[in-house]
């Protein structure tokens, strides 16, 4: 038998053209291997037999046995429907067909014995299957699925009017089986893999994950593909790391020297929390080992990250070694700067701002003096990532909202000195722990899980677009107790222009509510040039606006203290995550600070789920968690850009986090003992990976 990968599809009984056509085109799949590799996406358990009353509500699929009594035509044209109702002997239901009428025409008798398949639907105590797949008892007996467990396969509208339905797949899965005869599929993982985890052979990981011979052989099945999935993925990851680390030395700071002291013992505004001098010691022992650091710091929003950065750069400057601070956006690195040049001022360092609107003069000047060593600490945006920005010692390299960045533009922070410095890369998204080892396998992982004393938990209501007056009557109180208001408006593409007509419109009607007599309003909004966006966030931060009309733009990092109501237009439209940023933008304070989500009447149930959420807690992994599980982790922002694949076959980077961890120690224990993978017994695994990398899957990028 030829390579599995090498049987075209076209040629398999039941395909032919037209079908194979489609499988390449729907779902990729052009040989036996592949259409072996698309697994199904749920099981059915069709040894069972339902009784009719004992459908309830929450039934998803059921397989009925009994007759049926009667058959009725409706309507015309395409407007046509039957209905059969279907009996067991002792109840009733209905059985609905819309389309291919002609076809079914005759073709289920009256009083014949039949076994339906379907998902029932309860309406008024009425129970129905539209589109029920059906066969006569006879058929379904000599099914070799009869009795078992059967698999569902995805498919789109396409397939479905090709004649590729999930049944239709099954077929093509059990003929590609049958073809095999006496072949075994050859084994993908090394024997010694296999024993030490005890997982089953891959021949039979693939036979039973399509025909589970029982519940225990499925998920022997599952357990022994995913993992195979997830481990090349660490394989790759841990393997790249640990050449790296060979690769380069790291800085060694070798002293807690006066910035450092002088700033903790004498001009630190406040204590810090035990999380903070927790992550604070991490961070020293890496930049004491030698080498290099590669950490990822997660901490909720208002956490306190920005000051843990501040004190990372000053062990960089303790070492005569320049530090560097890069945020997403112009307003954050500017806001950065205003804090860690005023909390520095006294210790008399060159701290310097660099962002695309830096005026050329000035960034010349800026460029001369850190290359003469002047400019200690740098802060900015994209424009540090320029080559014209040489660091002569740079040590310590700090990323802010570490997801807005792009892999590549992290990678070429690395590009910036012969040896690169020290990475600290923080991020207020935090992410579950087995995530993070994928999507940042090679950092270490520090968080800070505290928020400074002091702090009211935000009060989160979610309150319909018809109670807008009483909203607005609350915002006043606020305003009279001397705090300030961000409303923000969805503007989910910065080119809809229906998004601006809303912004517009809203911001109108604000201004007819709180009339310029009484109030200060300002607006913020991504079309704005940088200078008069930074002049409006200005007047808001200093207090002369009361009322910030904004987009997302306020979304990451700015802090405004005395701000204390977030009301968010149209919640439903944004994502959870989002929603946790922008309610983060309050409560920094010490007053009660509160987020309205404002909604019309009607929503999906997954909009009233994410507001529900977003009412009941502020814990950010717990929504991280949540979001995760809502969206897929390929929706996570920057995570496209991160080189894991999210069409994962199997796996389940959310939901499978044991298996991910097994996996990465698995491949860590494997490269300890044979880094090159050179042993004769790790060959396979070599071949492997290299076949991988051919198929474009560059698990190396990931860094
Ligand atoms: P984030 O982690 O979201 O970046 P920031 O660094 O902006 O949070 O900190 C949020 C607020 O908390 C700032 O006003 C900061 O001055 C304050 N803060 C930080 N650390 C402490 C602390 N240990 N005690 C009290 N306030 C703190
Ligand atoms: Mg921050």
């Amino acid at each position: 038998m030829s390579l599995l990968s090498d049987k075209d599809i076209t040629y398999l009984s039941g395909v032919g053209p037209k079908k194979a056509a489609l499988l390449k085109t729907e779902i990729g799949v052009t040989n036996y291997e592949e259409m072996l590799y698309y697994f199904p996406y749920r099981y059915i358990d069709r040894s069972k037999f339902y009784k009719i009353t004992e459908i309830v509500s929450s039934t998803s699929y059921v397989q009925v046995r009994g007759r049926i009594l009667k058959i009725t035509m409706q309507g015309e044209g395409r407007k046509q429907r039957m209905t059969a109702i279907f009996s067991d002997g002792e109840s009733a239901m209905e059985l609905i067909w819309f389309r291919g009428i002609k076809y079914l025409e005759g073709k289920y008798k009256e009083g014949c014995e039949y076994v339906v398949f379907g998902k029932p639907a309860l309406f008024n105590g009425h129970i129905s299957i539209v589109h029920p797949e059906i066969e006569t008892i006879n058929e379904a007996k000599s099914k070799l699925q009869i009795g078992g467990i059967q698999g569902m396969y995805n498919t789109t509208e396409k397939m479905k009017s090709g004649f590729l339905t999930s049944k239709a797949l099954q077929k093509i899965e059990y003929e590609i089986l049958s073809s095999l005869k006496d072949y075994r599929i050859p084994e993908t993982l090394p024997e010694h893999i296999i024993k030490r985890v005890g997982l089953i052979s891959l021949h039979d990981a693939l036979v039973n994950i399509h025909y589970p011979k029982s519940f225990e052989m499925l998920k022997a099945a599952q357990f022994r593909l995913k993992l195979e999935e997830l481990f090349f993925i660490q394989l790759g990851i841990v393997r790249t790391t640990k050449i790296r680390s060979k690769r380069f030395k790291g800085f060694l700071f070798s002293q807690i020297g006066h910035y450092f002291n002088t700033f903790y013992h004498d001009h630190i505004p406040f204590d810090l929390t035990q999380a903070q001098k927790r992550v604070l010691k991490e961070i020293r022992a890496d930049v004491g080992s030698g080498k290099q650091m590669n950490r990822l710091l997660q901490g909720d929003v208002g956490s306190g990250k920005t000051l843990v950065a501040l004190m990372s750069m000053l062990m960089a400057l303790d070492n005569d070694f320049q530090a560097s601070m890069m945020a997403p956006t112009e307003i954050l690195a500017t806001q950065h700067y205003e804090t860690i040049s005023t909390l520095l001022a006294p210790l008399e360092i060159g701290v310097e701002l660099l962002t695309g609107s830096t005026k050329k003069k000035e960034r010349e000047r800026i460029l001369a003096a850190l290359e003469a060593g002047k400019v200690q600490i740098l802060i900015g945006t994209h424009a540090l990532l320029e080559d014209w920005v040489q660091f002569p010692r740079l040590g310590m390299v700090i990323i802010d909202e570490q997801h807005r960045f792009g892999v590549a533009q992290r990678a070429k922070l690395w590009s910036k000195s012969e040896q690169p410095p020290h990475v600290l890369v923080m991020t207020a998204t935090p992410i579950p722990r087995t995530l993070a080892m994928t999507l940042y396998g090679d950092l270490d992982v520090s968080i800070i899980d505290e928020l400074p004393p002091g702090r009211k938990p935000i009060q989160t209501i979610h309150r319909y677009d018809t109670k807008r007056a009483d909203l607005y009557e609350f915002i006043k109180s606020q305003i009279a107790l001397g705090r300030q208001i961000y409303i923000v408006y969805p503007m989910i593409q910065e080119s809809e222009k229906m998004d601006y007509e809303n912004l517009d419109a809203g911001y109108e009607k604000l201004k007819h509510v709180f009339p310029e007599s009484h109030y200060s309003l300002g607006i913020v909004h991504g079309k704005m040039k940088p200078a008069e966006k930074e002049a409006e966030m200005q007047k808001f931060v200093s207090g002369a606006t009361q009322i910030l009309v904004a987009t997302t733009v306020i979304e990451v990092g700015v802090n405004v203290p005395n701000a204390s109501v977030m009301m968010i237009e149209s919640a439903d439209r944004f994502g959870l995550s989002q929603l946790h940023q922008l309610r983060g933008r309050v409560g920094r304070g010490a007053d009660q600070s509160y987020c309205i989500l404002v909604t019309q009447v009607k929503l999906s149930s997954e909009s009233k789920q994410r507001m529900e959420v977003m009412s009941r807690t502020c814990d950010g992994f717990e929504i991280s968690e949540v979001d995760l599980k809502m969206r897929g982790p390929g929706d996570l922002e920057g995570t496209q850009q991160s080189g894991v694949p999210f069409n994962l076959k199997i796996a389940n980077l959310v939901t499978d986090g044991q298996i991910v961890q097994q996996a990465r120690q698995l491949a860590i224990d494997i490269l300890d003992e044979d880094p090159e993978l050179l042993m004769e017994k790790n060959l396979l695994l070599n071949l492997q990976l290299n076949q991988l990398a051919k198929k474009k899957i560059n698990w190396g990028v990931i860094s």
